[in-house]
């Protein structure tokens, strides 16, 4: 077997590999990234393709000109989007949702591919159809296996960035209790639980849809979600989520029955590329970040880290600041000589002291608090909480912070309940009153909750020193979290 050496590893040439990979090397780093596919299908990721930002340095930091990314109209096509709506099409539910400062439905593929050539540009090694298959480790881990173009080939390096995406297969594959850490590894192991499947295809309509400035949701039986995201008023993503808690779904099937239900895809075809059809399937991190995403001479970024929105799904954005993090941490942990937890611990750190993470962490306990109650409770709730509240759940910006905006959220509540009961929605789904009150005094219970996460998230600790005693605060909130809305067995996600 042939053997390589680089100060760092990047697996995976997506967005947390690209952000990785030319952030360590515009800092200096000797650096090569890894990817299984062939350099002409790199970037080519299943994705719902919505984007927001991509001009505000802080949610896409680091060397990657996204200025440019922006100016380029085949990766950006268009600002085209400025409402959410959330459609409940069975009992005539339509929510629209400002989307403040506009939002955009990329070509993901286009995106993808300018991201790895400007990574190359910075001096990165890109190795394209290699499939990492092993990694070693010796006290710390020190590089991977793979078979580049057929050929075994073994990577070493100080640090090993994992971007391979949710469910990496690194994260199987490193026998992270045999660190050395001189204790317990701080490293948090994702469950499967922790995980979504989710599909998507392109789809060409004759004609301009009516919702084309607009990214659509909708639910679905056990949790799932649909969406409708028009990247022109012809060209749309169509796709759909579900949770791995629950029993396995045919996504095409499942998706194929919604769409023929709508006229404007009637005549649609699916997009083609590379000759083929253009759809994806992958799975999805619908989890809080990890609580440590480092382990000796290794880090995790983007899905692998978890580092995706817990309802919406959405990780471009987590992805591009993690993998920014992870760059610049494992440059510094080589010049600096020491890649044990300790040195790695700023990736941890930015990620918490960073808007993003604290955001993310705290979410998840509305996703927790949904997934323990019947879906049609869920969507007599959806109906009923006025826009604004239903933006603060699934946005990352919070938009109700005074008193006077939670006194107007109530009074929302209250008149969107007296006209969801005369449209006779609550009927239709068969709640009963004392369900729904039930609901919504647990989605006020998790408002609660999620408040106190996103302090406690906010002071996450500065060094590894401190990490365990934070954990166990947080066990805690935990603790007090599931207690209040009492769940049990696998309810209790952590
Ligand atoms: C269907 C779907 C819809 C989504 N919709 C949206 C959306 O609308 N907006 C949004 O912001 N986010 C969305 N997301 C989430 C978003 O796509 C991810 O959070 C994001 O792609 C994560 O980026 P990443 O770089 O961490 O991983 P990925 O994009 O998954 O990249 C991982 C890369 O690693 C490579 N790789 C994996 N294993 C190996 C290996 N063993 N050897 C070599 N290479 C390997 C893969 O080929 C891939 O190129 C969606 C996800 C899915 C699945």
């Amino acid at each position: 077997m042939s053997s390589e050496t680089y100060e760092v590893i990047v697996v995976g040439g997506g967005i947390a590999g690209c952000f990785a990979a030319a952030t360590a090397a515009s800092k200096g780093a000797d650096v090569v990234q890894l990817e299984r596919k062939p350099r002409e299908r790199g970037g080519h990721i299943a994705c719902g393709d919505a984007m927001k930002s991509p001009n505000k340095p802080k949610m896409y930091p680091g060397p990657i000109d996204m200025g440019a990314i922006e100016d380029d109209a085949d990766a950006l096509i268009d600002w085209n989007i400025d409402q959410i709506e959330w459609w409940d099409e069975e009992v005539d539910v339509r929510k629209v949702i400002p989307y403040d400062g506009h939002s955009n439905v990329i070509d993901r593929y286009v995106f993808g591919q300018r991201l790895l050539e400007q990574t190359a540009d910075f001096g990165v090694d890109q190795h394209f159809d290699t499939v990492v298959n092993d990694v070693t480790q010796n006290g710390r881990v020190t590089g991977v296996e793979a078979v580049r173009k057929g050929e075994p080939v073994r990577y070493e390096s100080q640090v090993l960035i994992d971007g391979a995406g949710a469910q990496s297969i690194l994260q199987d594959l490193i026998e992270f209790e045999n660190l050395d850490t001189g204790g317990e590894t701080t490293f948090e192991m994702p469950h499967y639980t922790h995980f979504g499947s989710a599909y998507r295809e392109i789809v060409e309509t004759e004609e301009p849809v009516d919702y084309q400035n607009a990214i659509v949701g909708k639910p679905l039986e056990e949790m799932g979600y649909i969406w409708y995201f028009p990247r022109t008023p012809t060209t749309i993503n169509v796709g759909l989520g579900f949770q791995m808690t629950k029993g396995p779904i045919p996504l095409n099937d499942r998706l194929r029955q919604d769409m023929e239900r709508r006229p404007e895809f009637d005549d649609a075809k699916i997009a083609e590329i590379f000759g083929e059809k253009d759809k994806l399937g992958s799975s999805i991190a619908l989890r809080r970040p990890l609580d440590s995403m480092v382990a000796p001479g290794y880090l995790a970024a983007g899905g692998a880290a978890g580092m995706t929105h817990p309802i919406s799904g959405k990780g471009i954005r987590g992805a591009a600041i993690s993998g920014y993090s992870a760059g610049k941490t494992a440059a510094k942990a080589v010049a600096d000589g020491d890649v044990s937890e300790y040195g790695l611990w700023d990736h941890n750190r930015y990620i918490f002291d960073h808007d993003e993470g604290p955001k993310l962490a705290s979410r998840d306990a509305y996703n927790v608090a949904a997934s323990s109650i019947n879906p049609n409770i869920l969507r007599a709730v959806a109906a009923m909480l006025p826009e604004e509240e239903i933006k603060t759940i699934v946005g990352t910006e919070t938009d109700i912070e005074t008193l006077k905006g939670k006194a107007l959220v109530g009074l929302g509540v209250a008149k969107n309940l007296i006209s969801e009961y005369r449209g006779g929605t609550f009927e239709a789904l068969g709640i009963t009153k004392s369900e729904l009150y039930e609901a919504v005094i647990g989605v006020r219970k998790t408002q609660g909750f999620v408040e106190e996460y996103d302090e406690h998230y906010e002071h996450y600790p500065d060094d590894r020193a401190r990490f365990e005693d934070w954990l166990s605060r947080r066990n805690r909130i935990d603790q007090r979290f599931y207690d209040a809305l009492e769940l049990s067995g696998d309810d209790r996600k952590y």
